[in-house]
């Protein structure tokens, strides 16, 4: 059954290894695929926009995903007005019945042609891979279902009041409907800003929830870049700012709302540097298949994705020959393809700060580079794994295909562990080791919000894995856990049904 959460493989019973299933959704995802997007904020009441401009696939230049309008920002303030008078409207509809339209809401997304006019646009606009475009649909209902169940057990009536919510591009869709979902089933109004780079697929939630019973004075969206973001959290009336994205804009909007007497409340996920370890008991085969896909799905554009490797000196040679041989099998092409393994970045600035990176470690460091298969026409960036002597030239998060290869001793373990919590993010890490006590020692020794063992270390179940970390990386609760609505109301924790 579709509640059960964690149900990943076969989204839908869909099993694209049979040729009959797969050709529909191709063909579903072609008629979704001539729709021209023209889009702009969806508000209570109209607001004016600045001039549009065209979305361009990142893979492929020449096609043009659609028109997006941006909010003029001095409209901004009317949308926060509008929240704002609705939010006792709202708080006075019962938990199940925000639940049922949350509900209905994931039912529009299940339906066959629907989620395959949110995957194709995720690929096109997103860049992402036909199979990372299953998981992020997949994510979003999960986490719809996941709130609502919630939401009723919780019985929730006394909410923050108005909530911001601002999303990041690398999951559009999940994260975007995971952000205004939990604010909603906790009785607040919405103002919800997606990321400037992925505004269509976000007009589509939004218009979808409207569709499902969300009025549209509860749940408004506003496109636009970071100028708009600014604008609204620096708004005084607003109660609440949910926010996902970079460690500095996190932190900007931490001393905007840090002026404020009244203590709005922030929950922000943001970025991470995260690590796996490999002793000299872990599994060759397996180490491998988890470093690739840890390091490089998503064209490593993933929070979670893998940053530095750290491989114990007896097994590093032939642990490091191996995953260069796997990374040549690597397709970077084409994102609509099944057989495409990494498709682009986002885009042409993402694109340069990578090459930046890439090109100042080439002068100091050994490295293995993938062969970009399809790539003139996008912004693709050939997966690469480096080998350092050490941690210290890694200073900051970097969001793309770059793994970093370090060797320790065995006696070195803590040093290597200590490294890397110097580094101050505390998101995920990984651990592959057939000793019990060498996992316990390591999982009480790192900073992180999700450790994974023995596996990669990327996709997080909603309500299974829920999924966050402290220090650099953010400030909790985990998304996708039984903590979050909590944070998005004023209930106490001792009313909490057990
Ligand atoms: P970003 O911080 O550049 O942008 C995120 C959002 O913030 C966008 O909507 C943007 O328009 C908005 N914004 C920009 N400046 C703003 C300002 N001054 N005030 C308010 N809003 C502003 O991040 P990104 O490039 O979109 O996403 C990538 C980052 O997100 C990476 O660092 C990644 O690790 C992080 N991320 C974290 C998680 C997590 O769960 N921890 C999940 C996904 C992505």
């Amino acid at each position: 059954p579709r509640h059960i959460y964690g149900e990943r493989k076969n989204s839908w019973g869909m099993d694209l290894s049979n040729e009959h299933v797969l050709s529909q959704l191709q063909d579903d995802m072609t008629m979704a695929s001539g729709i021209d997007f023209n889009v702009s904020s969806l508000t209570h009441h109209d607001v004016a926009h600045i001039p549009a401009f065209a979305v361009l696939n990142p893979a492929n230049h020449t096609d043009v995903v659609g028109q997006v309008a941006f909010i003029n920002p001095n409209q901004v303030s009317d949308v926060v007005g509008v929240a704002i008078n609705a939010q006792h409207s709202w708080q006075n509809v019962s938990p199940k019945q925000r639940a049922d339209m949350i509900r209905a809401f994931a039912d529009l997304m299940e339906e066959p042609k629907r989620m395959a006019l949110l995957m194709m646009v995720a690929v096109r606009e997103a860049g992402k891979t036909l199979l990372n475009a299953i998981a992020e649909v997949r994510e979003a209902v999960d986490f719809c279902r996941y709130y609502a169940d919630e939401c009723e057990r919780l019985n929730l009536s006394t909410p923050l009041g108005a909530v911001v919510a601002i999303s990041p591009w690398n999951f559009p869709l999940a994260i975007f409907v995971g952000e205004v979902v939990s604010a909603l089933c906790a009785g607040n109004t919405v103002v919800a800003k997606p990321a400037e780079q992925t505004s269509i697929i976000a007009h589509l939630a939004v218009s979808w929830l409207h569709e499902a019973g969300i009025p549209t004075d509860v749940l408004q969206l506003v496109l636009g870049a970071g100028d708009v973001g600014g604008v609204l959290t620096a708004d005084e009336r607003i109660d609440g700012v949910i926010f996902t994205g970079s460690t500095d804009v996190a932190k900007r909007i931490n001393t905007l709302l840090a002026k404020r007497s009244d203590n709005p409340v922030l929950i922000a996920e943001t970025g991470g540097m995260n690590a796996m370890i490999v002793d000299s008991t872990a599994l060759p085969e397996q180490v491998c298949a988890d470093v690739l896909a840890s390091a490089f799905d998503s064209a490593g554009q993933r929070c979670s994705a893998l940053r530095i490797l750290c491989i114990q000196e007896d097994i590093a040679e032939p642990m490091i020959e191996m995953i260069k041989g796997a990374m040549d099998e690597l397709v970077v092409s084409d994102p609509r393809l099944l057989s495409t393994d990494v498709g682009p970045v986002i885009d042409s600035e993402a694109q340069a700060n990578l090459l930046d990176h890439i090109n100042t470690l080439k002068q100091t460091s050994d490295y293995h580079e993938v062969r970009v298969t399809d790539g003139e026409q996008g912004t693709f960036v050939a997966p690469i794994l480096f080998e350092l002597k050490d941690l210290s030239q890694l200073k900051k998060e970097v969001f793309g295909p770059v793994l970093h290869v370090v060797r320790y001793k065995a006696h070195e373990l803590d040093d290597v562990i200590d490294s890397i919590n110097k580094k101050g993010y505390a998101l995920t890490h990984g651990i592959h080791s057939r000793i019990d006590g060498t996992i316990e020692h390591i999982t009480n020794r790192i900073q992180a919000g999700n450790v994974y063992i023995n596996r990669n270390i990327v996709g997080a179940v909603v309500g299974v894995q829920p999924f966050g970390g402290h220090g650099l990386s953010g400030t909790g609760p985990k998304a996708g856990g039984c903590f979050y609505l909590q944070r998005l109301s004023r209930l106490d924790s001792w009313d909490i049904p057990t």
